[in-house]
């Protein structure tokens, strides 16, 4: 039996389908989630959920954090963003990241410095997930 996972950032569903396998960002370190796993709850960091559908093909989905919940072959992914590889506007990526370059070279304080960096991983993730969607 497949699993369902559903995606949801705080102000819309984004997307809900079955998947045999789940590869999550957890903050504690990348983790996969196969059927039956046991009840879980992790926090998200900035990075790529990858899911096997039950056809084999993949999906990939860019989030910049949030909480995966684990239950009854169920995989909740409630992200603070999330988009699916393949609607990621890379021109606004290649932007953020240009934007995002320049203030670590110009910084100004460490807030600016840790803005700078979450950006800047942000748009590293983004272009990944969308590359790995192009494959
Ligand atoms: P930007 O500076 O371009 O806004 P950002 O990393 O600061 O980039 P976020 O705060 O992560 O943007 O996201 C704001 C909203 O815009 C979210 O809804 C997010 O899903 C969406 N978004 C941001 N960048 C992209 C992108 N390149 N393609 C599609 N949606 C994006």
């Amino acid at each position: 039996m497949p699993m369902e996972i559903t995606i949801a950032v705080p102000t819309h569903p984004v997307d809900s389908f079955e998947a045999s396998y789940v590869h999550l960002p957890s903050e504690e370190g990348s983790m996969g989630v196969l059927q039956n796993h046991a009840p879980l709850r992790c926090v998200l960091d900035t990075g790529i959920v990858t899911c096997r559908l039950p056809d084999a093909s993949e999906r990939a989905f860019f989030v910049s954090g949030g909480l995966a919940m684990i239950a009854d072959n169920k995989v909740l992914v409630l992200a603070d963003t999330a988009e699916p590889a393949e609607d990621i506007d890379i021109e606004r990526v290649r932007a953020a990241e240009e934007r995002a370059r320049k203030r670590l070279l110009d910084q100004t304080s460490d807030t600016d410095r840790a803005r700078a960096e979450a950006s800047l991983k942000r748009s590293l993730f983004r272009l990944k997930a969308n590359q790995a969607a192009g494959r």
